[in-house]
């Protein structure tokens, strides 16, 4: 491995999981529940989690049975295709979660991704490596929005991804949230005749919907996303 994952992202704004747990606690509706931590504590866990390289480890465990499956299912169907979700899955956004505190806003975002400066994350890279070299097809379905294409494609081939199918954005109004969004895409992905054996996303919507044989849920302590 080249280096831990250093960053992650963040679509529409979510708090932090464990954020969120620590606000319940401080809220008095879970009273019994003492050990919590504070705020600033639990935003510390996360960042010793993701620089010592655990959230990292906590990936590959999870892409290794994805593999596992792929490597035995490609060659028992037709046109096998693998579906990834971009941030926090293919590319990390470490940086800008670190550096902004676990913040979002739009603006932000958006400056981040146009520097194209977000990192592989390893363990994702050797699923799509394989992938790639075993004849199956590799099909990105991002909420990213469109207007970030150039960035987003010169950011994927920078880091290793080098050639897909398709690179399915979100339409930059899109309202209708991000599991319809990316389970219309995989059903004409089957449409056009592949056999999407997995997919692989950080997110519950990445795998909600089906038009998937099975879906594979990477850890993301940073943010949810509907
Ligand atoms: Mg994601």
């Amino acid at each position: 491995m080249r280096h831990p994952v250093r960053h992650p992202v963040r679509r529409p704004p979510r708090l932090p999981a464990l954020l969120l747990l620590a606000l319940l606690a401080s809220g008095g509706c879970a009273g019994t529940r003492s050990s919590y931590p504070s705020v600033p504590r639990a935003k510390e866990e996360v960042r010793e989690y993701v620089e010592s390289g655990g959230w990292e480890r906590a990936i590959e465990r999870v892409t290794t049975r994805a593999l596992d499956y792929l490597r035995r299912r490609a060659p028992q169907v037709a046109r096998p295709a693998i579906v990834l979700d971009i941030d926090e899955t293919s590319l990390s956004n470490w940086p800008y979660s670190r550096d902004l505190d676990f913040a979002w806003s739009r603006s932000t975002w958006n400056a981040w991704v146009d520097r194209a400066d977000a990192r592989a994350i390893e363990p994702t890279l050797e699923l799509y490596r394989w992938a790639s070299g075993n004849d199956v097809g590799v099909f990105f379905v991002t909420g990213r929005r469109e207007p970030t294409r150039a960035a987003t494609e010169a950011n994927l081939r920078a880091e290793g991804f080098e050639r897909w199918e398709r690179l399915e954005m979100m339409p930059a109004e899109w309202g209708e949230g991000s599991a319809a969004f990316k389970s219309a895409r995989r059903r004409e992905i089957e449409e056009a005749g592949w056999t999407v054996v997995l997919t692989l996303g950080d997110q519950p919507s990445d795998l909600e919907g089906g038009h998937a044989e099975r879906g594979f849920l990477l850890p993301n302590p940073m943010y949810t996303v509907d």
